[in-house]
């Protein structure tokens, strides 16, 4: 499954002091139907573990409405059975679609290929 593309830009007006530019919000979630709110991560809470702040819209333009809210993560956990790897999701909880893990960033993955095969490999 694909990332979802809705963009937004970030009220300077309600939005937290700590939010810098980029004042562009991209949705971290895989595609869902646009009745389903939007889901972009604002800031990471002290410890890791404990409930991140988002930002949560709908609609574009003068329809978009918004909230920013602090939310548990999902508690959902991939274990790699070959390498015991465990992963945890990636979003908020209650996420709609799937977890973090299934979904594809294809920019995210270029630009990784690119620093994977540039010139930044001083590791082999
Ligand atoms: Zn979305
Ligand atoms: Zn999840």
């Amino acid at each position: 499954m694909l990332q979802c593309t809705a963009v937004t830009q970030a009220p300077p007006s309600d939005a937290p002091d700590t939010v810098v530019p980029p004042s562009f919000l991209l949705c971290e979630l895989g595609e869902h139907d646009a009745f389903t709110e939007h889901a972009a991560f604002l800031r990471a809470a002290e410890p890791s573990s404990a409930p991140a702040l988002w930002f949560f819209w709908t609609g574009t333009g003068p329809d978009r409405s918004h909230r920013v809210a602090s939310v548990p993560w999902c508690p959902a956990v991939l274990r790699h059975l070959g390498t015991g790897v465990v992963r945890q999701c990636a979003f908020p909880d209650h996420h709609p679609a799937p977890h973090s893990w299934s979904v594809t960033d294809p920019l995210g993955d270029l630009i990784a290929e690119r620093l994977l095969s540039g010139d930044g490999s001083d590791t082999s």
